[in-house]
């Protein structure tokens, strides 16, 4: 097991005799290396694309470019600024998650919408990773299923975007990723995002919901990765009484899944029968 860790206070007393106290702190004493590990991570993941920008505005200020310089060194700029977005937006939305008690959840939330702009932000992504030239991935979003989950609309669309974009981001050109709602025996649903790309070896599974923990963190970065998409993920679902799933396979590709239960599935009101 753990070593555990005791915090002991000793009271000595005017008569001569003592008092000892020992707390078992081991809980204690790990969130606080959470915390300081959480704190440390952060400030690398800023720290990066702030020595980036720095460089390049250095360079702007002190060589002579030609136009098209100028242009190029700006668009790498954007294009660290813009990461540096990313990764903030990413933690404010995780600690909304983590500190506030499920707000809003009641929503119904119409999947058609919600899988449409999910698909089209993937296409794009897919797109841009794999231009005309190179072999395109195949993406296959199935139709939205005739029904509806009650939540928050805004976590799920997060959530469900994680994971389609992450797909599209480890799996290599010529790929297939498919994407289909699923009804559960007990009335839940799920989600199952399944890829065709490297796999993640078994040892790696359960650290997968972990804050910034990354299986390869060179390529992660490489394809824009904040490494708390599956953070996210994993809390979304669980707020919603559902949970993250992930199966897969090494070289043969992955599966993830967001499962709900059946309390937060409302089967679609069949149409409106046509009065004559
Ligand atoms: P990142 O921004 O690094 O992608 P995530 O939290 O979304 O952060 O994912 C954590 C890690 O899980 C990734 O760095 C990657 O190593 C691994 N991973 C996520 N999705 C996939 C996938 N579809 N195929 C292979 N590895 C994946």
């Amino acid at each position: 097991g753990h070593p555990v860790k005791l915090s002991v206070q000793l009271h000595a007393y005017g008569d001569g005799h003592q008092l000892m106290l020992s707390r078992d702190v081991t809980a204690l004493a790990q969130a606080d290396a959470m915390r300081r590990d959480f704190v440390a991570n952060v400030s690398h993941e800023i720290r990066t694309p702030l020595t980036v920008l720095a460089g390049f505005v250095e360079t702007l200020q002190s060589l002579p470019l030609t136009e098209d310089e100028r242009a190029r060194y700006l668009d790498m700029m954007a294009a660290q600024s813009a990461r540096m977005q990313t990764l903030v937006n990413d933690l404010l939305l995780l600690s909304r998650l983590e500190g506030s008690p499920p707000p809003g959840l009641n929503e119904v939330v119409d999947l058609r919408a919600l899988m449409a702009q999910c698909e089209a932000e993937a296409r794009g992504l897919s797109n841009l990773l794999h231009p005309a030239d190179e072999r395109p991935q195949q993406l296959e979003v199935a139709e939205a299923p005739p029904f509806e989950l009650t939540g928050a609309a805004n976590e799920l669309r997060s959530a469900v975007s994680n994971l389609m974009n992450n797909a599209v981001r480890y799996t290599p050109g010529g790929g297939v990723i498919d994407v289909h709602w699923q009804r559960l025996p007990d009335g839940g649903a799920r989600l199952c995002v399944t890829d065709s790309g490297p796999g993640i070896a078994p040892q790696h599974l359960p650290r997968l919901g972990e804050r910034f923990y990354r299986v390869d963190r060179s390529r992660s970065r490489e394809s824009g990765g904040t490494g708390l998409g599956l953070a996210i993920t994993k809390h979304v679902a669980q707020r919603h009484g559902g949970e993250l799933q992930v199966t897969s396979q090494l070289g043969q590709g992955s599966t993830f899944a967001l499962a709900f239960p059946a309390a937060r599935v409302r089967s679609m009101a069949p149409p409106e029968p046509d009065i004559e």
